[in-house]
């Protein structure tokens, strides 16, 4: 446990104690430390809302005053029975009903475990530690929202209070969270990109978590796509093009189904050849019925009784055929009942078409589309592929997590010994990302496998695991890449890298995940012909520096608070005429503007020029270039650049270069 984390799960029992002063009646269940503060699970009849926050907070205030020692006590568990049951455990004192939550934990704990309590003044609670020394230690803290949570998050469980909290060794740390808190509310993306009309949510008619692109977004969008282009080609990508379904076939072989299933969105039945089932069916059943009725006859006629007509009809049509006696009439009805029921056998299945949650399989297709050589490899397959995936409505939330995603994604097929090389230039392209975007605070979680989970949680090939992980360890150590690494954590074929960034502000993002992939290629049988002319399974790297627009672009309003660089601005310059006079020549660099590609627009009415500047400021319009009678005469414009104010009059030749360098450069 980190020295914050001990913090703040001790300010959780600090918690605790204030609550049970409150109302000491109060069923605690569990109270730990998460990322950024703690909460504690509890069940009582009062419903806590934050109007009772500063009642509770006044009594944690009080406890880190007395400064009260945590002090450790190991129990037997007998012991702990009887204080789970006298109401003793997560409690001030013995109480009428037993500590049902603590009781339950105490059952759980194996025999022949140590069994500990923490005490902090009259609370006592059953915990395994450990703990600050005091409660003096908490510096500052702070409730900060309740919910209802199930017990043990299970929903079969009855629902708890969750109230949640931070805490810091300090008033500073505090005072600088909450300004963080403040400035990621004023930069919410949601806020902004309603306010910048970047996108918008259509629940009603196109689905929730299916964000739509407007103009402003989409420009955005174009830009990025336009980076990685350029990025992705200058480094030897290819691009392709690929459906957003494909047949069950394809997630079988992939081992998205039945694993991934849940993430999917349901199938598509697909029956091409509908109708003529049902013709074929139909036919098969009336040749079928006339074949019976007319054996049916001969029965009758040679008095068989009537409960025995069936099982006569029976033999009768079997043996008759075999035989080659029937009557020309019963053998065209069989016949016809044959070649209806032979004839709906050849039809093609019914097929189930599933929307793609990764782009993955149609690329490996895409691979075994050609016969591939050692000479094509490595085989760099790019496309801003659009998945679907199905998150529970609950999990939603804007731009985060949504159901359809808009990848930067690209697989790399390369022979174990291009590895190395391939997986760093993969890494160098990420470095550069960063540096476009300011991102000065990144880092790779390295995620590698377990040993006791081979053949379980991952594909069973230790040397492979091995081998890989190690080359992966390599590279990130020889490129000076900030990397951490985290045994167990692994995709289930190969070791994958998380890449977490930070916003200005300090948030942590996580964009994008780098895969390398043994296992899958082989699954799809692509094989490439090496020197020696033997068949050899690629390697395969997954990697999406950008992630996918909707995330992206979520960091990106919070990183720039909307106000962003130039060449990704969605609109780049307003061409202001201060009166009627200039309109001519306004549009006139409106359309020189515009010739080169760049969002650039005329804004002119009879309001105030001050007012118009203050709309623009407010649309986030990057640069305005403002228009008098004497700046037209010198062939100049005024400069305003939105977050950096008045910067002169200068003349218009040099104005554009600089815009268009700009924009060009992709400057910060
Ligand atoms: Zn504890
Ligand atoms: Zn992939």
């Amino acid at each position: 446990m980190s020295e914050a984390e001990r913090l703040r799960h001790s300010c959780a029992h600090v918690l605790a104690t204030a609550i049970l002063k409150l109302w000491p009646d109060a069923q605690l269940a569990y109270g730990p430390a998460v990322e950024d503060g703690y909460y504690y699970d509890l069940d009582l009849k009062h419903r806590i809302t934050p109007d009772d926050f500063p009642a509770i907070e006044a009594e944690m205030k009080k406890i880190t005053k007395e400064n009260l020692v945590f002090e450790k006590v190991t129990v037997t568990r007998e012991q702990a029975l009887r204080d789970a049951e006298t109401g003793r455990l997560g409690a001030l004192t013995e109480r009428p009903e037993p500590s049902r939550f603590k009781l339950e934990n105490v059952r759980s704990i194996p025999e022949g475990e140590a069994i500990t309590y923490y005490k902090s003044g009259d609370f006592l609670d059953l915990c395994a530690g450990p703990h600050v020394m005091r409660t003096g230690n908490i510096g500052a803290f702070k409730l900060t929202s309740v919910a209802s949570a199930y017990y043990k998050g299970d929903e079969k469980n009855p629902q708890l209070q969750r109230i949640y909290g931070v805490a810091f060794k300090n008033r500073t740390q505090l005072d600088e969270w909450l300004k963080m808190q403040e400035e990621a509310k004023r930069r919410d993306h949601r806020k902004l990109g309603a306010e910048m009309g970047l996108f918008a949510m259509d629940a009603e008619y196109v689905g929730p978590g299916l964000p739509l692109w407007l103009p402003n977004g989409t420009a955005i969008i174009e830009e990025l796509e336009t980076l990685a282009k350029q990025t992705e080609f200058q480094a030897g990508y290819v691009r392709v093009k690929t459906p957003h379904i494909a047949r069950e076939k394809m997630y079988v072989t992939s081992g998205h189904l039945p694993y991934y299933a849940e993430s999917m969105f349901p199938p598509m039945n697909l029956d091409e050849c509908a109708e003529e089932r049902t013709k074929f069916k139909a036919q098969a059943e009336r040749a079928k019925a006339l074949a019976y009725e007319l054996a049916a006859a001969v029965a009758r006629k040679e008095g068989v009784i009537e409960d025995n007509v069936g099982a006569w009809v029976e033999d009768f049509l079997t043996q008759g055929s075999a035989l080659g006696q029937l009557s020309p009439a019963v053998k065209e009805a069989v016949d016809e009942a044959r070649s209806a029921e032979k004839a709906l056998r050849e039809l093609p299945m019914a097929d189930r078409y599933y929307l793609k949650a990764m782009n993955c399989p149609h690329h490996h297709r895409i691979f075994s589309a050609q016969p591939r050589s050692y000479r094509d490899m490595p085989l760099r397959l790019a496309e801003y592929g659009c998945c679907y995936r199905y998150e529970q409505s609950g999990e939603l939330f804007g731009l985060m997590r949504v159901r359809s995603l808009n990848m930067n994604d690209s697989h790399i097929y390369c022979s174990p010994e291009q590895f190395a090389q391939e997986f760093n230039a993969v890494n160098e392209m990420y470095l550069k990302y960063f540096k476009i975007f300011g991102i000065e605070k990144y880092v790779m979680r390295f995620s590698t496998h377990a040993k006791e989970g081979l053949g379980k949680k991952y594909v069973d090939q230790s040397d492979l695991w091995l081998k890989t992980e190690e080359m992966v360890r390599r590279v990130l150590k020889e490129s000076g890449i900030n990397y951490e690494e985290v045994p167990n954590e692994a995709a289930f074929y190969g070791p994958k890298i998380d890449v977490q960034v930070w916003s200005v502000i300090g948030r942590e993002f996580t964009l994008a995940t780098n895969q390398v992939d043994f296992a899958v290629p082989g699954r799809f049988g692509l094989v490439y012909r090496d020197k020696d002319n033997s068949d050899k399974t690629p390697l395969c790297i997954h990697r999406a520096p950008l992630g996918t627009h909707e995330r992206f672009v979520g960091f990106l309003i919070e990183h720039y608070a909307g106000n962003f660089p130039l060449w990704l601005a969605p609109e780049q310059v307003r061409v202001l005429p201060i009166t009627q006079d200039q309109i001519a020549y306004c549009e006139e660099i409106v359309k020189e503007l515009r010739g080169q590609y760049v969002r650039a627009s005329m804004e002119f009415s009879n309001d105030k020029l001050q007012g118009r500047i203050k709309r623009a400021e407010e649309a986030k319009a990057h640069t305005m270039l403002i228009v008098g009678g004497r700046d037209q005469a010198a062939n100049a414009v005024s400069v305003r650049v939105h977050g950096k104010g008045d910067l002169g009059s200068k003349p218009r030749a040099e104005v554009i270069a600089g815009i268009l360098a700009a924009i060009k450069e992709r400057q910060a």
